[in-house]
């Protein structure tokens, strides 16, 4: 399409496939391109960590999408842990190192350089949530409404409006998020917190592995100084009586998590991990407290007459996977790359769709597979040596998708 002659659209949603995808829309040849975003103020003070491999930084970075002035912690290495009480250190036994070659940001940094790169011209509309997307019954375009008011008209709508995305539902009708069974605890506070900060090397990634779960801590960039945060994510199944209804997941927002769980995250913290990892849970207040349960789905598919779905509106895979906001990215990247190869907008949907839709499936199926192991059915870990993990690890993720799915090997 020929720039800034192509269709008019409407982005619904403004966090990191929102953003993204304003700059893939104006740089594919869109039209006047309008972002909706429910949020009425900055997205950045919320949100922790978030890790993004180094060879799909280095695509997306081809792509200009991210560049080195968004402040990131390189890790290098993941060490595994297990609780033994032999151990001679708090860090527990190391079962296992691997090269782990991972940049950790700090989310609502990402989020910030994302926004600063939406064009001028594109307008972006903030406390402004959609409430009703419909095709145009008088022609080929799509109907946006946001309040009382009479709908606007859209040539294309883009649903960047996350797992309850009304744009999804518009495209494909009811898709249900599965519920996986477990809850992520999360938290985040500055590293010199701890007793021994020292203890654990600066570019290290732990799993803390234990019977029905595992903790991963990594440290991220506090935000706009030069300090450091330690990032936490524990995995496993709440206690009975406390899962969420099934088919709506809710996280809870940080300093709402009530007694029963924050008693459970006490308990694997004193009884199931090593000393010092117990002790880094420990040292989270309850206004860094923050749970998600786990869910999963995809949408059949990217695209319908008219809508294009993005990030985790189309697709959310388990965290496992290393790669949801990566995923976000590339299907900005993978929308550009249609609306610039292509003259016409259903010639650019389906080439969007034939691109991001396999992707999704393979992330969503990935995720359930290191669920599965890493949660649900964990291992015997201290029974494992190296070559039985790698051989353990090798066949959870043969196809090397954890992380993401490389731009230039987009299926399988
Ligand atoms: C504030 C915030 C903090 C986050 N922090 C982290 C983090 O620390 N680590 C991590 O891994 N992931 C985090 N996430 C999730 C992460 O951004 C996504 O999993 C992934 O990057 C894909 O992003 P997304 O833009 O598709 O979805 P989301 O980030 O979920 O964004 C969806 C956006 O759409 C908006 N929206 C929803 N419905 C409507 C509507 N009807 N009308 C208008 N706008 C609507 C929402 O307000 C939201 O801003 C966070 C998300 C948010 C919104």
């Amino acid at each position: 399409m020929r720039r800034g002659q192509g269709p008019s659209v409407a982005v619904v949603g403004g966090s990191i496939a929102g953003c993204a995808a304003a700059l893939a829309l104006r740089r594919g040849g869109a039209g006047a391109v309008t972002v909706h975003e429910r949020a009425t103020g900055p997205l950045d003070a919320r949100g922790v960590g978030v890790a993004l491999h180094d060879d799909r930084y280095a695509e997306l970075a081809a792509s200009g999408y991210v560049d080195a002035s968004m402040p990131w912690v390189q890790m290098r290495r993941r060490r595994w842990y297990v609780r033994d009480d032999a151990a001679l250190s708090p860090l527990g036994r190391d079962l296992w190192t691997t090269p782990f070659p991972f940049r950790a940001y700090n989310w609502g940094s990402l989020w910030r350089e994302l926004r600063r790169r939406v064009p001028a011209d594109v307008e972006v509309r903030s406390g402004s949530p959609v409430r009703e997307v419909a095709a145009d019954p008088d022609g080929d375009g799509v109907l946006l409404r946001t309040g009382t008011g009479a709908p606007e008209r859209f040539d294309l709508v883009v649903g960047a409006d996350g797992y309850r995305s009304v744009v999804r539902a518009a495209a494909c009708g009811d898709v249900r998020p599965e519920y996986a069974g477990y809850t992520a605890w999360r938290g985040a506070f500055p590293v010199e917190r701890l007793a021994a900060p020292g203890l654990w090397p600066e570019d290290e990634c732990a799993y803390v592995v234990f019977p029905g779960g595992h903790l991963i801590v990594y440290r991220i960039p506090e935000g706009s100084g030069g300090g450091r945060h330690a990032n936490w994510v524990l995995y496993t199944t709440p206690p009975p009586g406390h899962a969420p209804a099934p088919d709506s997941p809710v996280s809870l927002p940080p300093g709402t998590a009530p007694a029963p769980l924050r008693d459970h995250l006490a308990y694997v913290a004193a009884e199931l991990l090593p000393p010092y990892w117990g002790d880094l849970v420990r040292q989270t207040t309850p206004e860094e407290l923050i749970l998600q349960p786990l869910y999963d789905f995809t949408a059949a598919r990217y695209t319908a007459p008219g809508m294009a779905l993005t990030g985790d509106a189309a697709t959310v895979a388990r965290p496992h996977t290393g790669a949801g906001a990566v995923k976000a990215l590339q299907d900005a990247t993978a929308l550009e790359a249609a609306m610039s190869g292509t003259s016409t907008l259903s010639a650019a949907l389906a080439a969007y769709d034939a691109d991001r839709a396999a992707v999704g499936r393979t992330m969503v199926t990935l995720g359930r597979r290191l669920g599965r192991e890493l949660v649900e059915r964990t291992p015997r870990w201290g029974d494992m040596d190296r070559t039985e993990l790698e051989k353990w690890w090798g066949g959870l993720d043969g196809s090397g998708a954890f992380g993401g799915r490389s731009l230039t090997r987009r299926t399988g």
